[in-house]
C-alpha cells in the first residue's frame, strides 16, 4: 500500500525504519556524559529511539526526556537492574518503565544501599592488598551519584596500578581478584516484578557475556520466561557479530522478543560508539514491534 492510501485509512505512516538503541549510560551511573550530552550525541549519530538505562538508578530520565524532546528523538525510560542469580551477576534492562512506581524505586534504593556498602568493602580489600585511597578516589569519580566498579577502575588506572580501565578489571575487580566483592543484588524474580509492575518490559542484557555453560544459560532463560521476562538483548555493543546470531537463535527458541543496545558509556571507550549497531538478524521479533508513537514521536504507553 502506498503511503497516501495508508494515511487515508489512518495507518501509521511514519518511517518504518527507525534506529533503536535501547541500552545506554549517563553520569547518573557509570557513564561519562550528562543525560543531555548523551541524547544530543545519540541524535547526531542517527539514533531515533534511545533508552537511557543507568545502573540501578533512574535519576537521569527527566533530564534525558527534555533533551530528547529538544533534539526531536524518542526517549525510552529505562534502567539496568543488577541481579544475583546462582552466584553470578546478571543484568536486566527494564524498558518503558514508569519511574514513579514505588516498589521499583524502593528496590533500586536497596540496590544502591548495597552498592555503597560494597564500595567500602572494596576499599578495605584493596587497602589490605596495599592500595590506599581507592574508596575516596572512586567516590570522587562518582560525582555523588551511584558508585560502580568503573569508578574504582578509573582511580586505579589513573594512579598507575594497571595500564587501562580494562586491565584494572582483569587484575583487581573480577571474581577471585583482590578488590572483588561477590554480588548480593536483587533476585531475578524481584527484578522482573519491579520492571513488570512498573508497566515495562524486562530484557536480559548482553546475554553472550556471561560466563556459563549452555545448559545453565538455558536454565536462566527458562526461569526468566516463567517469571514474565519479555526479551533478550540479541544485538549488543559488547557482543561479537557471531554472538548476535547465536543470541537471535536463542531468543527464537525461547519465544523472547529481541532487543538491541549499544551499552554506550562515553566517548572514551571508542570500541562502543552510538549509531553503529548491527541490525537484528532475520527471524527476530523486535521488542519494539508493538510500540506506539504519537505524532511528535513520543512513545505512548501500550494500552
Ligand atoms: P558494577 O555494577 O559496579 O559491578 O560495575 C559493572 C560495570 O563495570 C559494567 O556495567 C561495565 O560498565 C564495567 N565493566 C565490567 N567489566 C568490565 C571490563 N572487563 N572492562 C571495562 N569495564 C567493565
Ligand atoms: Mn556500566
Ligand atoms: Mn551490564
Ligand atoms: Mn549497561
Amino acid at each position: 500500500m502506498g503511503s497516501a492510501a495508508a494515511a487515508r485509512i489512518g495507518y501509521n505512516v511514519r518511517p518504518m525504519s527507525r534506529y533503536y538503541d535501547l541500552h545506554s549510560h549517563s553520569l547518573a551511573s557509570d557513564g561519562t556524559l550528562s543525560p543531555t550530552a548523551l541524547v544530543q550525541r545519540a541524535a547526531a549519530a542517527g539514533v531515533d529511539v534511545l533508552a537511557l538505562t543507568d545502573h540501578d538508578d533512574t535519576s537521569g530520565i527527566v533530564e534525558a526526556r527534555q533533551a530528547a524532546a529538544q533534539a526531536g528523538i524518542t526517549l525510552v525510560a529505562g534502567v539496568e537492574v543488577s541481579v544475583t542469580w546462582g552466584r553470578q551477576t546478571i543484568h536486566l534492562v527494564g524498558l518503558n518503565i514508569d519511574i514513579d512506581y514505588a516498589p521499583l524505586q524502593a528496590g533500586l534504593a536497596r540496590s544502591r544501599d548495597y552498592r555503597n556498602w560494597r564500595a567500602g568493602e572494596m576499599g578495605r580489600r584493596l587497602a589490605k592488598h596495599g592500595i590506599e585511597g581507592a574508596y575516596a578516589g572512586a567516590m570522587a569519580r562518582a560525582h555523588g551519584r551511584i558508585i560502580s566498579r568503573t569508578h574504582f577502575a578509573q582511580f586505579l588506572a589513573e594512579n598507575g596500578h594497571a595500564e587501562s580501565v580494562r586491565a584494572v578489571f582483569h587484575s583487581f575487580l573480577k571474581p577471585n581478584k583482590p578488590g572483588y566483592v561477590p554480588g548480593e543484588w536483587a533476585t531475578l524474580e524481584e527484578a522482573v516484578s519491579w520492571i513488570n509492575g512498573a508497566g515495562g518490559q524486562a530484557v536480559i542484557a548482553h546475554p553472550a557475556r556471561y560466563t556459563m555453560t549452555a545448559s545453565k544459560r538455558r536454565k536462566l532463560l527458562q526461569e526468566f520466561v516463567a517469571l514474565g521476562g519479555a526479551g533478550l538483548e540479541v544485538v549488543s555493543g559488547s557482543h561479537s557479530r557471531g554472538d548476535n546470531f547465536s543470541m537471535a537463535q536463542l531468543a527464537k527458541n525461547f519465544g523472547l522478543l529481541a532487543s538491541a543496545g549499544s551499552d554506550f558509556h562515553g566517548p572514551e571507550n571508542p570500541w562502543v560508539e552510538l549509531g553503529r549497531l548491527q541490525t537484528l538478524p532475520d527471524g527476530c521479533n523486535a521488542i519494539w514491534q508493538d510500540w506506539q508513537f504519537d505524532a511528535c514521536g513520543t512513545r505512548r504507553a501500550a494500552s
